[in-house]
């Protein structure tokens, strides 16, 4: 904190009697102007001092504001289900699909209908209706202020996030390196490789670690279901990341957006390529975007328009591989680390046996030997569940059941 300035010192005047009327005269004309002096000083440290004011009181303000921000509960997506006349209604929870019977404002309840999205606290109540930009927004991009994926949590990918580090952290956190050297650091980084094998983790980490909001668009949902809105939800999604840098921009199954052009004229085609377009111009207008760097992940990376990789573009390659052995134990470690476990759990016997397993699989597989332990009325995971999971996950991986397909997509 800065000090108070010192003050000039006050002029004085000890006027000698014997002074004649001329010298008085002089002696007082000085002492004005070093009066006047003063003066001069003084009304530029009140200006100095009254600005500086007007900083901390913006300053107050805003932190003021933030402050309201953070006390402010978030507020939860749901749909509402059903509506009766007496002024309640069902509404279901978007991600858990809890579905909750709540009183509805008069005014509100005018205006809902079924189908609606709208927006509710921690007590499910309907705090307001999403008009259909907020309702395409919230669900097209998953905006995350602090991911909580942090590097420990990754199993077997060292070269992987030695790469991701260099590539996006070190320009956010050290741009002046880049500026030293004089090169342009990478302007998107695609993570490609098969399905659960942590590319979204690399990216969530690596946004947790440079404390970066994480903003997450999916390919997939864009054609899916923004049929016509594809192009104005990726500028948004630019638009977004630079009002919140630092930012990662993760674009996930991008090769939904940014497949090999067909010769196909329909009219979904013609949206998906006004989409991709639209990704093209806002990476090649990238370079006035401050700190937002771009991610991107897919599995079939064979299908990928070559104009998507163009320098400038997702100049970056980084291949995610499946886990090897060593890799498997160290993700099987890592996802039992909060569990307890026995003793003898011999994890490299477990990754021996589990080739074909992904990461994410590997993650479902600890869950499932923790379930058996409570099936079993025990709190200690033993190495027999570890096995009969594994079992299990193999069997449904053979006969294709519902759990098996989810870990594949
Ligand atoms: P997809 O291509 O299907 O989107 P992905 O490669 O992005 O998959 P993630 O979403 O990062 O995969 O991983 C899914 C889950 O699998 C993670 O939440 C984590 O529990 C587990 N997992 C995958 N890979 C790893 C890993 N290398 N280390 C630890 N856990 C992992």
């Amino acid at each position: 904190m800065s000090r108070s300035p010192s003050l000039p010192d006050r002029p004085t005047l000890d006027l000698d009697p014997e002074l004649t009327p001329s010298e008085r005269l002089a002696a007082l004309q000085s002492h004005l102007t070093d009066i006047v002096d003063v003066n001069q000083q003084l009304q530029e440290q009140l200006d100095r001092i009254e600005h500086r004011r007007e900083g901390l009181r913006e300053e107050v303000d805003r932190l003021q504001r933030e402050n309201e921000t953070l006390k402010t509960a978030s507020l939860y997506l749901a749909t509402v289900e059903d509506s009766f006349e007496d002024g309640d209604a069902i509404i279901k929870q978007h991600g858990n699909n809890q579905e909750v019977l709540t009183e509805v404002a008069p005014d509100l309840h005018e205006t809902i209908e079924i189908g609606d999205r709208v927006a509710i606290n921690d007590s499910f109540a309907i705090q307001e209706l999403l008009d259909t930009e907020t309702d395409a927004r919230a669900q097209a991009m998953e905006v995350d202020a602090s991911p909580d994926v942090v590097y420990d949590d990754i199993g077997g990918l060292e070269d992987e996030l030695r790469e991701v580090q260099e590539a996006v952290e070190d320009p956010l956190e050290n741009p002046e390196k880049f500026e030293a050297v004089g090169v342009e650091p990478p302007s998107g980084v695609l993570l490609h490789g098969p399905p659960g094998t942590g590319k979204t983790m690399l990216a969530k980490a690596v946004a947790n670690h440079t404390d970066a909001t994480f903003i997450k668009m999916a390919g997939s949902e864009l054609v899916r279901k923004f049929i016509g809105e594809g192009s104005r939800l990726v500028r948004d999604l630019f638009d977004l990341a630079a009002r919140r840098e630092p930012a990662i921009i993760f674009i996930d199954e991008i090769d939904s957006v940014a497949s090999k052009r067909t010769d196909s004229k329909t009219s979904g085609d013609a949206e998906v390529q006004r989409t991709m377009m639209q990704l093209l111009s806002e990476m090649d207008g990238f370079d006035e975007r401050g700190e937002v760097r771009i991610m991107a992940a897919t599995n079939r990376f064979d299908m990928l328009d070559r104009a998507i990789l163009r320098p400038g573009r997702f100049d970056r390659l980084i291949e995610v591989p499946e886990p090897t052995t060593e890799a498997r134990a160290e993700i099987l470690r890592i996802h039992s680390a909060d569990m307890e476990v026995a003793d003898a759990i011999d994890f490299e016997a477990l990754a021996a046996t589990t080739e074909s397993f992904n990461g994410a699989q590997l993650a479902s597989l600890t869950t499932e030997a923790g379930m058996f332990a409570i099936r079993d009325d025990r709190s200690t995971v033993t190495m027999d569940d570890f096995r009969q999971a594994r079992d299990k996950l193999a069997d449904d991986a053979e006969t294709g059941t519902p759990a098996y397909t989810t870990y594949i997509q």
